[in-house]
């Protein structure tokens, strides 16, 4: 059997692979579309991160796959559809990298707060602006997090012990789970009103494509902080840029965008008040070691037991 790891894996993964009986291993940091199509037919493993695209085409030519892995949680750059109807499993690590992505979020937070890039671009310039970099605090203020999964529930707990007040929104979360995290849930609307700083933590799909747009932002406290470090599209990228040149939205940390790698005429670049970050939410050695060792465990469940762990279809 044959498995090609397409955006590169770490190295602890890397070893627990190579020891799989029968399995032949093909290791690779990326690849071209093109030459994914071309050498895909030879594979029963794919495992990639969120670099390579594993579109209908791509499946179409995996004619032997039987997993794609997918060291991370996100599942949106695999077309899960097309792989279901082929019953090849796509199976991802929810959770590997919650932490990594929680504390990025934390980061950007504090980075808005005291305006962190702009102090260290004007020190660059040789100016010593101390008035210019007057911030707030974090304490006392209230996060709203909408979307309380791995990365939401990971995220309140760190607001919490810096002393923010956390305020939540998920249709599917119990009330239990909202009382274990120490959140208080309200619908999106009061989310918006009550918040000084929203924080998206949803899947991308057709009901959170957009959600942040004119017309919530305008539901939204003035001077409002609005961090997505969920997936691009979330946020309207033109609006949100509007609301931060009227100043409506404070600022803004973003890590995700609705065409990666970022293109030159994305409107968020030359937005005020902004950190923008290239999808490195989940880019710590420690995600990266568990998610890769997550993934390589699987798909030694699957050779040696048949196991199938974390599917996220079903046949
Ligand atoms: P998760 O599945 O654990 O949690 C998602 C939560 O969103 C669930 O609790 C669900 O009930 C809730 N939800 C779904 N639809 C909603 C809606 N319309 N409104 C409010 N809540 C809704 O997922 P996770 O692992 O916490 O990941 C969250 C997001 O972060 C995903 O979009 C994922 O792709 C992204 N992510 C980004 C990075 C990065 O590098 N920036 C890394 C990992 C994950």
């Amino acid at each position: 059997m044959k498995l090609l790891v397409a955006d590169g894996i770490a190295s602890e993964a890397q070893k627990i692979l190579e020891s799989i009986a029968g399995l032949e291993c093909d290791i690779r940091k990326s690849i071209k579309a093109d030459d994914l199509l071309k050498i895909i037919g030879d594979y029963d493993f794919l495992i990639v991160r969120s670099a390579t695209k594993v579109t209908k085409e791509v499946i179409d030519y995996g004619k032997k796959l039987k997993i794609i892995g997918r060291a991370g949680a996100g599942v949106d750059n695999i077309d899960v559809k097309a792989a279901t109807e082929r019953g090849i499993y796509v199976e991802n690590t929810p959770g590997g990298n919650s932490h990594a992505v929680a504390e990025l979020v934390m980061g950007m937070m504090f980075a808005l707060a005291r305006k962190l890039n702009y102090a260290d671009a004007s020190m660059r310039a040789g100016k010593w602006e101390k008035k210019a970099f007057e911030g707030t605090e974090l304490k006392d203020k209230t996060l709203g997090i909408i979307g309380l999964g791995r990365i939401g529930s990971d995220l309140a707990k760190m607001a919490k012990a810096i002393g923010m007040k956390v305020i939540g929104y998920d249709p599917i979360l119990t009330d239990e789970s909202f009382k274990e995290y120490g959140v208080t849930k309200v619908e999106l609307d009061e989310l918006y009103a009550k918040s000084d700083y929203i924080s998206l933590h949803v899947p991308a799909n057709d009901k959170t494509k957009n959600m942040i747009n004119a017309s919530t932002i305008a539901k939204m406290k003035n001077g409002v902080r609005i961090i997505n470090c969920a997936r691009g599209g979330i946020v309207n990228e033109a609006d949100l840029k509007a609301a931060l040149e009227s100043g409506k939205v404070a600022g803004a940390g973003v890590d995700v965008f609705s065409v990666e790698p970022c293109q030159p005429d994305n409107p968020l670049l030359s937005a005020p008040n902004t950190i923008l970050t290239p999808h490195i939410g989940a880019s710590t050695e420690e995600a990266q070691d568990n998610v890769g060792v997550m993934i390589a465990n699987q798909i030694k469940a699957y050779i040696e037991k048949k196991e199938i762990i974390n599917a996220v279809n079903k046949f």
